[in-house]
């Protein structure tokens, strides 16, 4: 086993002496600002580092390091495969002198709803899985709404979960929360955990935590599993507002500290991965704080990958630490969801101030002009109202939030991507998607009497009344992906009907 001296950037660490951390900084965390440089460096100088790396077990993980596989495409794994099978139906209409986009769409966009045995599906995209209703935040965040089932699921059946959503087809997207994920410990990040197991057949995997079990060990580990993403929860840039909102003094030290040592430790085995997002639960109590959250992101962030070439927007990090600002819900939450004019003013006025803190941060880091970026753009996945269409205004939109349905004006006429999803509970019970496993209609199956592939073709016919009741808060990013194949299916239309009439010539007199 190398040193952990062997280790760039590191040399100085294994004879130690508190030395100058504005000068050590520069080399390891030059990709940094260099006040978050300063502050990497002292905490690597500390004793939890300075321990881990004189154990070696830097130096293994370096070595004993997963590939992060690349992201798939979810919406093209759905688009194609709803256009190989639909194609020719839909142009034989079109033959036929169909021109009515809405019942080509209807036929385009079909999923075989027979439910047999053998219909032929393009495997899965997202596979949610809620490992435990176990949580170390105590008592517990105010906003918590979990409903927990039983607990079934032993690591053997989460493995073979995995396994047979990688043999479906796709390579989905491996989604693991609460809970508390890290909980799991060993069998979620350790050389035979659900990470590297996700990670060994190609699923990209992703953990949502509330960063309090990240010391130096969790971080190099999960580092070395190859974790694609990691969410953080983070919901206030101001200690107070987050632990009120956590429920507990301290959490919001915990969760700055758990970012840190994911930082460090990609710097000590010198990869970008997992990019660390923030979660943030937004409520009256936190609304008005998001420009000091933005200040906080921008200058915590990794600034730039080590050696990239392309466009600033292309860099891996470049979004590094952007917000979900994610709506609270639950019946229980009505007081602490935001009322119809401050939803209208946060989306104005707040949004207005955060852009400002981001211009005057491009402005300060020295962006040349040509390659400033509109912060609508880098903030672009943080908040629903602006990264998905609504069918109506944004007071429409304030009275569907406050109504606690975020999602009821983006729903498309139909729901296309989720039979390439899945979303498993701890009793082994499943759900097609993310919303459904919080608003809980029957679910489609259990993956421990029915196979995972086998639960989602059987149900296949309910699909055709997606969206439904029970998809009001369905996620933003699903939103988005079915936003997005709605538009590719309506090109082809649109194209294939453009060929068939200039196929036809023009027409006589
Ligand atoms: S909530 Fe409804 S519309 Fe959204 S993914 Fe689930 S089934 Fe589809």
């Amino acid at each position: 086993m190398p040193p952990a001296n062997n280790i760039p950037g590191t040399s100085m660490l294994s004879t130690r002496r508190p030395g100058n951390p504005a000068q050590e900084a520069t080399e390891l965390f030059e990709c940094y600002l260099p006040e978050q440089a300063e502050r990497l460096q002292r905490r690597l100088n500390g004793s939890a580092w300075q321990r881990l790396l004189r154990s070696g077990a830097v130096a293994a993980a370096r070595q004993a390091r997963a590939e992060t596989p690349a992201e798939p495409a979810p919406d093209r794994l759905a688009a194609d495969h709803l256009i190989a099978r639909n194609e020719a139906a839909a142009r034989a209409r079109i033959a036929a002198g169909e021109r009515d986009r809405e019942s080509l769409l209807a036929i385009l966009a079909r999923w075989n709803d027979s439910g047999a045995a053998d219909v032929p599906l393009p495997g899965l995209s997202f596979l949610g899985l809620c490992l435990t209703w176990a949580c170390n935040a105590v008592p517990k965040c105010r906003y918590c709404n979990q409903q927990p089932t039983a607990r079934r699921m032993r690591l053997a059946h989460w493995k073979r979960v995995i396994t047979r959503a990688a043999e479906s087809g796709g390579r989905p997207y491996v989604y693991m929360t609460g809970g508390e994920p890290l909980l799991w410990r060993e069998r979620l990040y350790g050389p035979d955990g659900l990470i590297r197991h996700a990670t060994a057949r190609g699923c990209p995997a992703n953990i949502n935590t509330n960063a309090f079990l990240l010391t130096p060990h969790v971080a190099i580990q999960l580092v070395a599993s190859g974790l694609a993403k990691l969410h953080v929860s983070l919901d206030s840039a101001d200690p107070a507002v987050h632990d009120r909102l956590a429920g507990a003094p301290g959490c919001w030290q915990r969760a700055l500290a758990g970012i840190e040592n994911i930082q460090i430790a990609r710097e000590l085995l010198g990869v970008d991965r997992p990019v660390v997002h923030v979660n943030c639960v937004l409520t009256r109590e936190n609304a008005r704080g998001w420009p000091e959250l933005v200040r906080l992101i921008l200058h915590v962030k990794k600034q730039r990958s080590a050696g990239h070439q392309g466009s600033r927007r292309g860099d891996p990090v470049f979004r590094e630490l952007g917000a979900h600002l994610i709506p609270v819900g639950g019946p229980q939450n009505a007081a602490l969801r935001l009322a119809a004019d401050e939803i209208r003013r946060f989306h104005q006025e707040t949004w207005e101030r955060a852009a400002a803190v981001w211009d005057e941060y491009q402005e300060e880091t020295g962006v040349p002009p040509g390659e400033r970026v509109a912060f609508n753009d880098w903030a672009f996945f943080a908040s629903a109202w602006r990264r998905v269409a609504h069918r109506g205004t944004l007071a429409e939109y304030a009275a569907a939030c406050v109504a606690g349905e975020y999602a009821r004006l983006a729903l498309g006429p139909r729901c296309h991507i989720v039979p390439t999803q899945a979303f498993v509970l701890p009793d082994g019970s499943q759900y097609w998607c993310g919303a459904h496993y919080v608003s809980r209609p029957e679910p489609v199956g259990n993956v421990l009497e029915s196979d995972l592939v086998g639960n989602i073709r059987r149900s296949l016919p309910q699909v055709a009344g997606f969206p439904g009741p029970r998809c009001r808060n369905c996620a933003t990013a699903t939103l988005f992906l079915n936003q997005g194949i709605e538009k590719t299916l309506g090109a082809k239309v649109e194209a294939w009907i453009k060929e068939a009439e200039s196929e036809a010539g023009p027409s006589p007199g």
